[in-house]
This record gives structure tokens, C-alpha cells and sequence, in this order.
């Protein structure tokens, strides 16, 4: 590796943050650190919200504050501008989840719709981002996917899904703002993969406008970039990818076994941490039709990405190459990365308090489960409290 080891700076890493600030992100680690607390705060959360018990504050105060930007966009604009002075950009994530009737599907394509019209306008927003699921049902989705014939009534639901996905890549490019679609469960994303690639042909002739997501715990993935790849050369059209490791993972293994089919997800940890790097790599060597924005809190793909620019001789802001972290999450990776001039974005979700509540159970649940994520953050923590205090 030629790459300097930076991320350790914990100085740079919690520049924005008070001493209260630090504090309260140390207790919020140290309690979803705690995996039968984050499985009963979970269950008792839950109840608490369709019981309509007023817990919001607390939520508010607790984790929403800490993984997201607020409730609604404007409410964000402070943490927005804040990390800009530090070089970090924002991607406003509108992440409510769960909706299924029409009006909310329109609801959420309005909000990004305006989100672009941020990005137009803001120069620390220059990316927008929306899950293939606020635009329509997963079940259809998911019949796409497997091929099943559609009735009538789907067929015009359906029609709707795709006008979405069409006006709101249309907007992205009229207005040279890069939208990033998000790939959620396996057996819905076919489908949503399928329509992805229609936009890339039709909108991405000058450049990357529409990103699509590979989650590289899926051991298809590296043959699926391989056959796009193709397709692109063969159409002429650009493929912009945000490369991801997978956040269903545990969704996705459960379902399997049930079904009784073989699981989409890799063997092994290890084996996930070579397809992403792979791919990595892929896209590197490819940056003359693509462009990357990796988002990962994982240290050695980051530092390998950075290795890679170099043996490139890329400069480290070269456009095609952005590097992704999740408000909340692995602040030592995006401010020391933005700090040595790299393009970097963190995701800044926003959203009512309860309509953000699945979001905010998967950050509780990886940072549970996801070897070394809260101990590192722990560790950095704790280490930045104490050159505070030496001072
Ligand atoms: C900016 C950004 C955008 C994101 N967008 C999406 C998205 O659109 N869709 C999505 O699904 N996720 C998304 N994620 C979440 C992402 O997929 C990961 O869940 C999360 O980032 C943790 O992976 P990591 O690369 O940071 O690092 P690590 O902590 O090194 O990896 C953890 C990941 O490795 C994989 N893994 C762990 N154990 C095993 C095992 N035993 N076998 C196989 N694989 C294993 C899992 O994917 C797990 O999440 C996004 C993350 C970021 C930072």
C-alpha cells in the first residue's frame, strides 16, 4: 500500500464535534454496542409508536439526532453547511420507508423532485439519491423480477413506477445533478435493475447521470457489472455505480432458508471484502465510460481506493470518483479523506421521526452485529476525549 495511513486522526475525524457532542455519541455507541438492549429498545420502540406513546423525544434526542439531519430538508441545511466548510458534501436521503399507496409514492418523488432543485442550487449537495421502493410496491417489484404476468390494474401501476423513475431522472439531467438509486432486497431488484439501465441508455450519453447501486455480498454482482459494462460499450452510454457491501444480509439468508433456495448472499465475509475490491478495481481500470462512489465505512477498501487513484495517477478529486459515509457513522473516514482533497459524501437521512424508524433499527442492528463498526468507533472516541483532555 503507498497510500499514507490517515484515517486515525481523530483530531480531523471529530473536528465539528463539541466536547458534549463526543459525549453523547459515546454513550450512543456504548448502548447499541449492547445487543439484547438494541433487541428490546427495538420491540419496546415499535410499540411505543403504534401505541402512539410520546416517545418521539426521546428518539429525537437520542438516536435520530445522531443519524439523521432532521425532519425535513430544511432542517438539515445547518449539518449540511457545517461539513461543507470541512469539505464534506451531503446527500440529502429522504428515508422514509415502508409506504405503499400511490399518494406516497408521488409524495416522495415530489421530495426529491425538490432535492434536485437543492443540489442545483446548494454546491455542498451535489448528488441526489431515492430507493426504488418510494416510488412504488416491492410486490410488484418483485413479480417483475420473477417474471409473472402482470393484470391490467398492475400493468398501469407499473406505468406509474417507470413515469416516476423517468421524470425524476429527466429533472437529475437537465439539471447535471447525479442521481444515485438505492438497491435494497434481492427479490424486488431485478426489476428495479431492469429500469435502471433503461435510464443509463436513455440519459447518461454524456456522462454518468443515473448511478445504480451493486451490493457486493451478492456473488452475482461482479458478472452483472461485467455484462453492463458490456451493454454500455455496445450502446455507447455511460454507467455511473454506487458500490455498496449490502445491508439485507441477515433478510436475505432467513428468506433463503425458508424458500429453500440458494442464498444470493457470499460464503464469507472475506469473500464479500474481494468482491468489493474487485469490482474496485473493475471500475478503476474502466473510468473512461464509468464512475464510482464508493460508500463504505471500511477502512482497507477505502485505503485501496486511494491506492488504486494513485497508481492511476488520478488526481484525488477526480470527478468520477466519490467516496460515501453514512451521516452518524465513520466520521474518522470522511473528514480525514475530504481533508486530503478527495471527493467525499455523506448521506444526511431526513424524515418524521417514526416514518425513519426502519432506518434508524438498521444502524442500531449493524452496529450491533457488524464485527469491530462500534468498538472502532469506541476506540476513536474515546481516543479524541483524551487528546481533548491532554490539551
Ligand atoms: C453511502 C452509503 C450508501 C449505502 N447504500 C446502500 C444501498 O443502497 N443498499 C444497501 O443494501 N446498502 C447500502 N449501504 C449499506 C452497506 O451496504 C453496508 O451495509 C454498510 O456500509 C456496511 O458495509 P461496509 O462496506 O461499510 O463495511 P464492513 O463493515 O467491512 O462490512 C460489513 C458488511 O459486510 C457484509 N458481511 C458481513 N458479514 C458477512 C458474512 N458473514 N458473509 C457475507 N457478507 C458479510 C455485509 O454486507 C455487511 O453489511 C450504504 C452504505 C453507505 C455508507
Amino acid at each position: 500500500m503507498n497510500t499514507d495511513l490517515i484515517f486515525d486522526n481523530t483530531e480531523v475525524a471529530f473536528s465539528l464535534k463539541s466536547d458534549s457532542e463526543l459525549e453523547r455519541a459515546y454513550f450512543l455507541f456504548k448502548m447499541i454496542s449492547i445487543e439484547p438492549l438494541v433487541r428490546i429498545g427495538t420491540a419496546a420502540t415499535n410499540f411505543a409508536i403504534k401505541a402512539h406513546l410520546p416517545i418521539e423525544g426521546l428518539i429525537r434526542s437520542t438516536v435520530f439526532d445522531h443519524f439523521c439531519g432532521g425532519v425535513n430538508e430544511n432542517d438539515c441545511l445547518t449539518v449540511i453547511d457545517n461539513m461543507f466548510a470541512k469539505g464534506v458534501s451531503s446527500v440529502l436521503d429522504y428515508s422514509v420507508e415502508g409506504k405503499e399507496s400511490e399518494k406516497e409514492f408521488d409524495s416522495a418523488q415530489h421530495k426529491i423532485l425538490k432535492i434536485i432543485d437543492f443540489a442545483k442550487e446548494i454546491d455542498a449537495i451535489p448528488i441526489a439519491v431515492f430507493k426504488p421502493s418510494a416510488f412504488g410496491r416491492i410486490y410488484l417489484y418483485e413479480k417483475i423480477s420473477t417474471g409473472e404476468d402482470l393484470k391490467t390494474l398492475e400493468i398501469e401501476e407499473w406505468q406509474r413506477v417507470v413515469n416516476r423513475f423517468e421524470v425524476v431522472c429527466k429533472k437529475a439531467k437537465d439539471n447535471d445533478v447525479a442521481v444515485l438509486i438505492d438497491a435494497e432486497e434481492s427479490w424486488m431488484q431485478k426489476a428495479a435493475d431492469n429500469l435502471v439501465t433503461i435510464m443509463m441508455q436513455k440519459y447518461n450519453t454524456e456522462k454518468p447521470i443515473v448511478y445504480n447501486t451493486l451490493q457486493m455480498y451478492r456473488h452475482d454482482r461482479l458478472s452483472f457489472l461485467e455484462k453492463e459494462h458490456k451493454k454500455a460499450k455496445e450502446g455507447k452510454y455511460f454507467l455511473g455505480y454506487k458500490l455498496v457491501r449490502g445491508a439485507y444480509m441477515e433478510k436475505e439468508k432467513d428468506r433463503a432458508e425458508e424458500l429453500g433456495y440458494q442464498s444470493p448472499i457470499c460464503g464469507s465475509k472475506a469473500l464479500t471484502d474481494e468482491n468489493f475490491n474487485k469490482a474496485l478495481r473493475y471500475i478503476i481500470e474502466n473510468l473512461d465510460c464509468m464512475s464510482i462512489f464508493a460508500g463504505t465505512h471500511n477502512e482497507d477498501s477505502s485505503y485501496l481506493l486511494m491506492d488504486l487513484m494513485n497508481n492511476k495517477g488520478l488526481l484525488n478529486n477526480d470527478p468520477r470518483v466519490w467516496f460515501g459515509q453514512l451521516y452518524g457513522m465513520s466520521d474518522h473516514i470522511s473528514f480525514n479523506l475530504a481533508n486530503k482533497g478527495y471527493n467525499v459524501a455523506k448521506y444526511v437521512p431526513f424524515g418524521p421521526v417514526k416514518d425513519v424508524m426502519p432506518y434508524l433499527i438498521r444502524r442500531a442492528e449493524e452496529n450491533t452485529s457488524v464485527a469491530g463498526q462500534t468498538g472502532r468507533e469506541l476506540a476513536l472516541l474515546t481516543k479524541e476525549k483524551k487528546r481533548r483532555k491532554a490539551l
